[in-house]
């Protein structure tokens, strides 16, 4: 239980990826803010689960992250619930695939919006609270795409190499503050975001749909399988941990060897 009495955010944490950090999180007695969208009763059925297997404070907040003031007011909700955010996990995002010279002008702002300036946003809001305790973890879920690019999806790149800089930067701004700043790069794990950019890949591609998982998504992935979502939310615990104090400004891979390539 290495997180009881603090307080964990992740975006974003209604589906996939997210909710499977958040959880990880509680198992480890943290209190947690949940965000994202989807049915309203669903949601609070996770909500309630997760506090009561973990007995731990468990809150929902529906703030859309293109909006820094609906960011600012989850910000106040986590302050007024727990006293603040300890661990934040910018873990929200988006995806769209099409060639740049068809790429929605809209998709484009989206994207940056969500998966760019939203982080620069909690960032910015969290880190006075965790330079006051002395302690803080910020784990931006980036994606190998922070690393490597693949045509066709020119913003969501973008984004993610614009959120390694923010990790850098932060990291080297907050180093001596006990505050670590990291972004993890996952491979290709199958959750919804995956699943909606087959068809449109296939398309893109003039392929079909298995032929984008096994010679498009997998063919990247030298384990020639996905990553789990398990995976993904044991390193985010591992840098929450004492042992990870000194990992700052790391984009760490967690690809099946993709980005060794
Ligand atoms: P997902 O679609 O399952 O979940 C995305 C979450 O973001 C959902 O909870 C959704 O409600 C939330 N969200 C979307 N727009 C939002 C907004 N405007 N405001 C608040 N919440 C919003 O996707 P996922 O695959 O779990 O992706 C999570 C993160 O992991 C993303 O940043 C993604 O880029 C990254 N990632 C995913 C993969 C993959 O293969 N799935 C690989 C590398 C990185």
């Amino acid at each position: 239980m290495g997180l009881s009495g603090k307080t964990a955010l992740v975006t974003g944490s209604t589906s996939g990826i997210g909710l499977g950090i958040a959880t990880e999180l509680a198992r480890e007695g943290a209190n947690v803010v949940l965000n994202g969208f989807g049915d309203a009763a669903a949601i609070e059925k996770v909500r309630a689960s997760l506090a009561r297997e973990h007995n731990v404070g468990v809150v929902y907040c529906n703030a859309d992250v293109t909006r820094p003031a609906q960011i600012a007011e989850m910000m106040s909700k986590a302050e007024t619930e727990f006293g603040g955010v300890d661990v934040l996990v910018n873990n929200a995002g988006i995806q769209h695939v099409a060639p740049v010279e068809e790429f929605p002008v809209d998709k484009w702002d989206a994207i940056i919006a969500i998966n760019l300036s939203a982080s620069f946003h909690t960032v910015r809001l969290a880190t006075p609270g965790m330079k006051r305790k002395k302690w803080g973890r910020i784990i931006n879920i980036a994606s190998a795409h922070a690393l490597v690019a693949s045509p066709f999806k020119v913003a969501y790149v973008a984004a993610k190499h614009g959120i390694a800089g923010l990790t850098k930067t932060v990291a080297l701004e907050l180093a001596q503050h006990g505050v670590t700043v990291n972004a993890i790069c996952p491979g290709y794990v199958r959750t919804p975001l995956v699943e909606k950019q087959i068809p449109d890949t296939a398309k893109a591609r003039g392929i079909t749909e298995e032929q984008v998982v096994r010679d498009v998504l997998l063919a990247a992935q030298p384990t020639k399988r996905f990553v789990a979502i398990e995976e993904v939310a044991a390193i985010t615990k591992f840098l929450c941990s004492d042992g990870a104090a000194s990992i700052t400004g790391a984009l760490l891979p967690v690809d099946g060897g993709w980005s060794a390539q």
